[in-house]
């Protein structure tokens, strides 16, 4: 096993080599890039400290500054520096580790309200790098269940679970002063697979981010698992088992394959173990990324990113997967692949919602929803969900 032969590398002693963090008189972890300080904070990422960071969620009903994985157009400049500081190969995982919306259990408490995009936004696009010798074999394109693995793939289950996993009570938010959701409701329930489809703009990444804690809700109810999590942070999110894969993908190009996935697991990282046993369900999944561990992220293919960014998510061991436009500038034949994979996840148990432009998402789905200018205008199952055109009408225009 893998666990054994090839220990995963203790990320924090990395980052330390990376970074030179230092310790300011208030306890406060730091480093200075640039004339630049880069304070750590609670979720785990480093701010430039004159960056206006964002207020924490708001109570119902106010609206909300907390930022997201897009950046609110009037911190630009500010935001970037904070991207420089993604992409610079030695920023620090803990200051990039927000792609994969894991955040970092800091080893000093640290104030609780910082949570930027900024440093997340711009890590895919990183010039690829050529991949190390050796690294190249082609495996069976993300063929399934390569390797057996005895290891759970899921969160254990509470004793009690409820039929429904997910439910958004007419939840409204936005950016800044800008509103984007008008009150959206749904459910979604335990072990089913839902696809979230819509135009440009529609506001299901805004949805989406609502649900994982990346942005405030600033009216409305979220119910998690029986559980009020409407005010939950991103961290308290992850922790519960909400793991979204980002539009976009955002792997960290300058990290290889393993390491990408280790940053997936950033809240176990001490336990290294698990992390193995976890990597080896991803590998299960996505057999390529077993033969390219050692290659450069930025080096892997579009379709091979996907499945880089999707196995992130799982080293975090979701309950709910969100996956944000897994087929987006993809080859048909590997979306194809990819809404397989997804399918089988699903099968073992964790509960997925996927954003998606493709309908042909709904082939993997039970629950079928359509977005419309920030409200949901269609909830679909069962024959209804077969029959396309109820779908394609709002899509088309
Ligand atoms: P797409 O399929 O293109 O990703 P979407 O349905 O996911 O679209 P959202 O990303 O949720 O849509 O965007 C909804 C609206 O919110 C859009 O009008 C968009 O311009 C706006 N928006 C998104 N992110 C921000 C941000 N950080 N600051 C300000 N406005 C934003």
């Amino acid at each position: 096993m893998a666990r054994n032969s090839n220990p995963e590398p203790d990320l924090e002693e990395e980052v330390g080599d990376e970074v030179d963090w230092l310790v300011d008189a208030d306890g406060v972890e730091y480093f200075m890039e640039d004339g630049v300080r880069y304070d750590l904070a609670d979720d785990g990422y480093a701010y430039p400290v004159e960056e206006a960071k964002p207020a924490p969620k708001p109570a119902a009903s106010k609206p909300a500054t907390k930022s997201a994985t897009k950046a609110a157009p009037s911190s630009s400049a500010k935001t970037d520096t904070a991207k420089s500081k993604a992409t610079s190969g030695r920023s620090s995982l803990k200051g990039s580790v927000a792609a994969s919306i894991t955040p970092a259990d800091t080893k000093s408490a640290k104030s609780t309200t910082a949570k930027s995009t900024t440093a997340k936004s711009t890590a895919a696009k990183a010039t690829p790098a050529k991949p190390p010798a050796g690294t190249t074999k082609d495996a069976p394109p993300f063929s399934k269940g390569a390797a057996a693995t005895t290891a759970p793939r899921t969160a254990p289950a509470p004793a009690a679970e409820p039929e429904v996993l997910l439910k958004l009570e007419a939840i409204e938010s936005g950016y800044g002063s800008l509103p984007v959701l008008h009150g959206v409701s749904t459910e979604i329930r335990v072990g089913e697979t839902a696809v979230l489809l819509g135009l440009n703009g529609a506001g299901k990444t805004t949805t989406a981010l609502n649900i994982c804690g990346a942005l405030g809700t600033w009216g409305g109810k979220i119910t998690y698992a029986g559980q009020d999590s409407t005010n939950w942070t991103l961290k308290e999110c992850v922790q519960n088992g909400i793991i979204m894969c980002p539009e976009g993908r955002r792997v960290f190009p300058a990290l290889s394959v393993q390491r990408n996935l280790a940053i997936g697991s950033w809240m176990k990282r001490k336990d290294q173990d698990w992390v193995a046993a976890q990597q080896e369900i991803v590998f299960d999944y996505f057999p390529r990324l077993r033969q390219r561990t050692a290659q450069l992220a930025g080096s892997l293919s579009g379709g091979e990113q996907q499945m880089l960014a999707m196995g992130r998510a799982l080293m975090a061991q979701p309950r709910l997967l969100i996956v944000d436009e897994a087929s987006m500038g993809l080859a048909p034949v590997i979306v194809k692949d990819v809404f397989d994979i997804i399918a089988d996840i699903n099968k073992d148990g964790v509960t997925v919602l996927l954003i998606e432009q493709n309908v042909g998402a709904l082939d993997v789905a039970q629950l079928g929803l359509v977005m419309e200018q920030g409200r949901m205008v269609k909830e679909l199952r069962g024959e209804r969900l077969k029959d396309r055109s109820e779908v394609t009408e709002v899509l088309m225009g």
